[in-house]
């Protein structure tokens, strides 16, 4: 881009560790590139307040993090439980 003005195609390149391994090249477009620095630049600031611990983080409840120093405070709903069917 310094070079050239012009933005070069991004691509992701990946494989799995599964035995029979899948592979892919994928290409990102620009627009999704340029809307996730859009969010990078919208988050830092709450992001910089967590690292100084001026902020509380708010616990997503699905990673593994979470799960692993989860407490429980009470019975939840059946409608509460997110089904993948
Ligand atoms: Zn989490």
């Amino acid at each position: 881009e310094i070079l050239t003005g012009d933005k070069l195609p991004f691509f992701i390149a990946a494989a799995t560790k599964e035995e029979a391994t899948d592979f892919e090249v994928i290409r990102i477009p620009q627009t999704k590139l340029d809307a996730a620095l859009s969010a990078v630049k919208t988050n830092l600031p709450r992001i910089q307040r967590l690292k100084a611990k001026q902020e509380e983080p708010t616990a997503c409840e699905t990673c593994e993090y979470c799960r692993q120093t989860k407490v429980l405070s009470g019975p939840i709903w059946e409608h509460d439980i997110i089904f993948d069917i």
